[in-house]
């Protein structure tokens, strides 16, 4: 049973992804799940908080204190952690949850994503890893693994490490 949801996803809001965060936070808050992510106020990451906050559940940010000026903090969390610098931010993430997934987003998203991937491949935790594949953004990166695993360069159960959502609808089952 999955209490507290790690979600990565972009700092910035992009095009056309704003009403699946809400949708997100809004299930989240309905299934009592707690929403862990990076802590700032802007972009997806602050849109999705938001939506879990209006609809009455709780999130935690964790936010580096030396973080770059363009990402605000969320004053209004239920829970704001301030860690020294970007590797403290992913291990108390991972720390503090029982379950990660990426939404659509950037360098960073994906930078964590694969983090927390790579150290279940290594077998460092056993937690369930999602790639929420809306609208099939990330169907280049899938087209990738398939082909680095017909080359060898991915195992067959390596690949099973983590689950493509495509569809905010299967995501209750997984829970
Ligand atoms: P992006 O997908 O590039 O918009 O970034 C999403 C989030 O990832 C932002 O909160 C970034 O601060 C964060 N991020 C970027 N690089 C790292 C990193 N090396 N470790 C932890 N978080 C990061």
């Amino acid at each position: 049973m999955i209490k507290k949801l790690c979600v990565f996803c972009g700092s910035k809001s992009g095009e056309g992804f704003s009403q699946m965060a809400q949708d997100l936070g809004k299930i989240l808050a309905e299934k009592k799940i707690e929403l862990v992510y990076g802590g700032g106020s802007v972009g997806l990451m602050g849109v999705l908080a938001n939506s879990v906050l209006a609809g009455g559940g709780k999130v935690t940010g964790v936010i580096p204190t030396d973080l770059f000026s363009d990402e605000v903090e969320h004053k209004n969390l239920t829970q704001l952690i301030k860690v020294k610098d970007m590797h403290e931010r992913k291990r108390k993430m991972y720390e503090l949850s029982d379950a990660f997934a990426a939404l659509p987003g950037g360098f960073g998203t994906l930078d964590e994503f694969f983090e927390i991937l790579t150290w279940r491949q290594l077998k460092l935790h056993p937690k369930p890893v999602f790639l929420f594949n809306y609208e099939n953004f990330y169907g280049l990166l899938i087209d990738y693994f398939r082909n680095a695993h017909q080359k060898g360069l991915i195992s067959a159960k390596d690949l099973s490490l983590f689950k493509i959502i495509n569809d905010l609808k299967e995501w209750p089952d997984q829970f």
